[in-house]
This record gives C-alpha cells, structure tokens and sequence, in this order.
C-alpha cells in the first residue's frame, strides 16, 4: 500500500479517504502503467478476511482500499477512528465514469450473470458517451487463461471484477501478474446495477446506512449474509472495549 493514512479494522487496513480523494487516486491509475488494485470491503468482508489470514493479506494488498458499507465508517468510530464518509465502490464508478468518458478511457466489464455485462456495456455506452467498452464477460467461466487471452487483447485502462466476494479479490490478487490493465476493482453486484437487473437502494436508504435494509427487503434470501453485520458489530466494540482498556 502507498502512504496514505488508515484505520485497522479487524485488520483490516482502510484507507481514510473522501470520495473526491478516492476517486484522483482512482484516476491517477488510469494514468501510469501500475496494475493498480482497487478493493471496495464492506463489513462482510471484513469479518470474513478476520477469520481468514491469506484472505486478509491479499485485501491489504490493495493499492486502494475503501469502506463501502456504513458498518465499516460505524466500526472506525467504534475503534476512536474515523473515516471520513462511506466510499462505495458503485459511488466511486459512478464518479469516475464521467472522467474516464472524458479522457477516453476504456473499461473491460467482467462478471456477472451470462448477458448481464452486455446490457451494462450497452447502458454505459449511452449514459457516458466517449467511454470505450473494452469488451465483456460473464462471471461464470472455468477457464481463466481464456478469459485472460481476452483481457489482454482488449488492453482496457480499467477492469472491473464482479464475481462477488471473496471469489473476485481472489482472482484479482491470483492473476494480477498475467493481467495487462492499468487497475483492477473488485466491484461486487455493479453489474447487476448498471445493467438494470437489480435497483441500487434510493437515496435515503444509502444516505441513512440503511441499505442493508433496502437490500434485504428485496433479496430475503441475503438474510443468512447479513447476519455477519451484527457478528461484525460485535467484534469491533469488543476489540474498541479491550483498546478502552489498555
Ligand atoms: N457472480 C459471478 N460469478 C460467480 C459468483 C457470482 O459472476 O461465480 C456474480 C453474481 O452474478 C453477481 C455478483 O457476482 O452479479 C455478486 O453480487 P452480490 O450482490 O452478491 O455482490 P456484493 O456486492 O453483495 O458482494
């Protein structure tokens, strides 16, 4: 990681970074020719990288590491920390979509279910004209080296990952070497959302750190996920109890 200043969560080491600041540093790697790593945890993740110490390692791999869930900023605070505001991985494309247009930058769209990444491609392509869709994927592929060959022919600027987690940093941070991109983000259901699939909570609900709510409201099937939120609670005001002590 470079010098930018973090907050350990669980181990977990998050940067303290705005959105405006995420998303210059987003773009800057756009810019060189680094294989820059961009992870996007929320406190799912976090929890499952705390029980899971390669995991752990390679998300502190991340070049950029932002809190995408409201339970992470809260787990800062627990712990004396702050963050300075949720930087969701879908807010940090959704700013960064206009530059790249802008500068003409290409993306590569990998993941998802078979044909959702072409009707994410397609709504992109209209709602940010000068972007070049560098090609696409589904997510649901068993020979990497193929989808690799392909990436690399298409050379895009920025590749985004959406295998959901673990599975999409395990396969950024396996195959970062073979990768020929400038920056790689783990962008979980993303194409779910550009596609027009799945509909991003309203903003009340992500304003209010009710998203969660809004999500399982609609997908009930996530409520055996969600209970890693209150586990994650717990171990971060136990951690920020012992800190307390000391
Ligand atoms: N997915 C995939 N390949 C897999 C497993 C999942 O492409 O082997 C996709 C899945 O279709 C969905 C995304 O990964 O589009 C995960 O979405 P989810 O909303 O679960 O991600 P979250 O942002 O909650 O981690």
């Amino acid at each position: 990681m470079n010098n930018i200043k973090t907050v350990n969560i669980l181990g977990a080491k998050v940067q303290k970074l705005t959105m405006d600041e995420a998303t210059n540093i987003a773009m800057g790697f756009l810019k060189s020719e680094g294989k820059k790593i961009i992870y996007t945890p929320n406190s799912e993740i976090i929890l499952y990288a705390s029980r899971n110490e390669e995991f752990m390692e390679k998300l502190n791999s991340a070049d950029l590491m932002i809190a995408d869930g409201i339970g992470v900023v809260y787990g800062a605070k627990i712990l004396r920390n702050t963050l300075p505001e949720r930087v969701a991985g879908f807010d940090l494309l959704k700013s960064m979509l206009p530059l790249m247009a802008e500068a003409g930058n290409s993306v590569y769209l990998l993941g998802a279910k078979p044909t959702v990444a072409e009707k994410a491609a397609e709504n992109l392509k209209n709602d940010y004209p000068g972007l070049v869709i560098a090609g696409t994927h589904d997510g649901y592929f068993k020979d990497d080296e193929a989808v690799i060959k392909d990436i690399n022919d298409k050379k895009p600027d920025l590749l985004l990952v959406c295998l959901g987690f673990p599975k999409q940093e395990n396969w950024i941070y396996d195959n970062r070497d073979k990768l020929q991109v400038k920056a790689m983000i783990g962008a979980g259901g993303c194409l779910d959302v550009f596609s027009g699939t799945v509909e991003r909570a309203p903003e009340f609900y992500c304003k209010h750190g009710l998203e969660w709510f809004y999500r399982l409201k609609k997908e009930p099937w996530r409520f055996m996920r969600m209970t890693a939120l209150p586990v994650f609670a717990l171990k971060v005001l136990f951690k920020g109890w012992k800190y307390k002590q000391n």
